[in-house]
């Protein structure tokens, strides 16, 4: 099907959806100039992510925070781009119960989201691994660059940002909310991910055929078609474009508007 024609089906498949949510990636986040990981200007092309694991944090703090302030210092200052007020306004269309993201940026909510899960915290603060006392991040890494690093908490504690590092596990009221989402939907949009971290990763497949890939019985299930549409936006294929039932392919700021311009028109 050629690009215009996709674009209209997928905004008719939005416009009759009942249940339609949101997956996004940092890929949505990239024309807000944070690089992602694993796109062409990915941070895996110059950063090792042996280096954003929990035990190589614990083991050398000031590591990481070096590395933070390289990468991420000043992204409070980030806007919303085009592809983040898209999906805002699809919400006040009343077409998007919400977005699960991967983001740790906050864009979704400053472009006015108000139904966000995040699945792996947010960059938004720094937090007392001994007693919990939580600092915003702008002071911390006020702090950091002034010299003191690690920061610790007036208890002495070490402080870590409010992210979900890998090999740690995902908070749980956000992962469970998003497998509620997952289940319920009749459409998921799945926005600039590579697919490929895990257990976000699964949450198309939960979605598509109210079955996790994990389970011992995928293989024996006679899954079929899938109940719920997959439609799937990304500069490139991912190993979801297998499953997805519409892949628009091109910058999400290009498309999203354009899609939920078109869904509104279709409401009216
Ligand atoms: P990823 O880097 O693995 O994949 C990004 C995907 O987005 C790629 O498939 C790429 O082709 C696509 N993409 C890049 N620019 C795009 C654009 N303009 N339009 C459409 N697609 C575009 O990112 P991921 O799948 O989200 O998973 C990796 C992890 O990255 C997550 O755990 C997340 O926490 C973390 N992360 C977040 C941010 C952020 O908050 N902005 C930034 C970097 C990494």
């Amino acid at each position: 099907m050629e690009a215009e024609r996709l674009l209209e089906e997928a905004a008719r498949r939005i416009a009759t959806s009942k249940h339609c949510v949101a997956l996004t990636g940092a890929g949505i986040s990239t024309e807000s100039g944070i690089p992602d990981f694993r796109g062409p200007k990915g941070l895996w092309r110059k950063y090792d992510p042996e280096d954003f694991t929990l035990r190589s944090f614990l083991s050398n703090p000031a590591k990481y925070w070096r590395l933070h302030l390289e990468i991420f210092a000043g992204l409070d200052r980030a806007k919303p781009n085009p592809a983040h007020f898209a999906l805002a306004e699809l919400e006040r269309l009343g077409k998007l119960k919400c977005v699960i993201t991967q983001n740790v940026d906050g864009l979704h909510q400053k472009a006015g989201s108000r139904h966000v899960v995040e699945l792996h915290g947010n960059l938004g603060k720094a937090r007392c691994l001994s007693c919990g006392r939580e600092y915003p991040m702008g002071e911390v890494e006020g702090r950091v660059a002034g010299g003191e690093n690690p920061p610790k908490c007036s208890c002495g504690g070490l402080l870590k940002p409010t992210v979900v590092f890998f090999e740690e596990p995902l908070p749980f009221e956000a992962f469970r909310k998003a497998e509620e989402e997952a289940l319920k939907c009749d459409l998921m949009l799945v926005v600039g991910t590579s697919a490929v971290v895990y257990p976000a990763a699964e949450l198309p497949y939960l979605a598509k055929f109210k079955f996790r890939p994990s389970s011992p019985l995928w293989f024996s299930s006679g899954l079929g078609e899938g109940k719920t549409a997959i439609i799937e936006v990304n500069m490139e294929a991912t190993p979801l474009t297998g499953i997805a039932d519409l892949s628009l392919f091109g910058k999400a700021g290009k498309i999203l508007p354009r899609l939920v311009e078109r869904v509104r028109s279709m409401l009216e």
